[in-house]
């Protein structure tokens, strides 16, 4: 049923981004890849999924706190793709600070990053989707669109914005075949979160391993990172038809993290 639909993940060179991109490609999902790395290196990562998978691929490295490049960047992949199906609003950072010293520059970037460019490009590739009558839109957001820590004011604004834009467009297009969930996941391994451990092993005089392993039982039950794969699975199975009525939901994936 997914063979040869266009999936747009933004941030997949790395991390969630990249692994959801290699679970979506094995079902023959064309993608149009996309992340800060140079031009040249993103039509080798390109070429290596198109020659793995048999499925076309486009790069893109449009940065994402520029309006004017995301609009560039849909309209390109629908141009060349012919349509996007699969909307995975996925790229994003992280900077930890309190609310009162915390950098105008980076807030300004986490907001631009993690939620103000899910929204330019739901809106630069909806019609596509109206045009086929399917889509599928998934918002990566985190535990921290349903929980606070301290420390993440910015990241926890965007990623609650995140879900409440999630729950408008699930509204909106609940009649158009198009369904719009969020992902919440607790600690998944992936360099985003390898700065918060090196300064938490330094503070706590302990290793690498030993502050990734106090990282995550400090907030999450399930004493386990997860692998970004199992990310990818998930959005895997928001795409199918058996999730068709799955919308408008903030999905937690969170190691028991929300349940307390
Ligand atoms: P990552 O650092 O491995 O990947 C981030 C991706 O975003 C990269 O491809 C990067 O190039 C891209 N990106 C960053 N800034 C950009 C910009 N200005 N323009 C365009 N692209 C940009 O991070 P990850 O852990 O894979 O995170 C992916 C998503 O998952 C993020 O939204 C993050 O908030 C969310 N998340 C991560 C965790 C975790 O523990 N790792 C937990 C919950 C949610």
């Amino acid at each position: 049923m997914l063979k040869q639909k266009v999936a747009l993940i933004t941030g997949s060179t790395s991390g969630i981004g990249l692994a959801t991109a290699h679970v979506l490609a094995a079902q023959g999902i064309n993608l149009v890849l996309h992340g800060l790395m140079s031009s040249d290196e993103g039509e080798v990562l390109a070429k290596k999924f198109a020659e793995q998978y048999d499925i076309n691929v486009l790069f893109d490295n449009a940065d994402l706190r520029n309006v004017e490049s995301i609009e560039h960047f849909i309209q390109r992949a629908v141009e060349r793709m012919g349509s996007i199906d699969i909307l995975v609003n996925n790229a994003g950072i992280q900077h930890t600070e309190s609310a009162e010293n915390f950098p105008l520059d980076k807030w300004n970037a986490i907001i631009a990053i993690n939620l103000s460019a899910a929204f330019h490009a739901i809106q630069y590739a909806l019609p596509s989707m109206k045009n086929r009558g399917w889509g599928r839109i998934i918002n990566v957001a985190s535990v921290h669109g349903l929980v606070g820590s301290v420390n993440k004011s910015a990241y926890c604004a965007a990623k609650h914005g995140l879900v409440g834009l999630t729950k408008v467009l699930a509204l909106e297009c609940a009649e158009q075949g198009i369904t719009v969930n969020a992902i919440c996941p607790g600690w998944v391994d992936t360099p985003l979160i390898n700065e918060q451990i090196s300064t938490l092993a330094q503070q706590q005089g302990v290793d690498f391993k030993q502050a990734k392993y106090n990282l995550v039982t400090a907030k999450q039950p399930l004493p386990e990172m997860m692998a970004p794969e199992q990310i990818g699975q998930f959005i895997l199975f928001l795409c199918s038809d058996s999730a068709r009525s799955i919308t408008g939901s903030a999905l937690p994936m969170d190691g028991a993290w929300t349940a307390q």
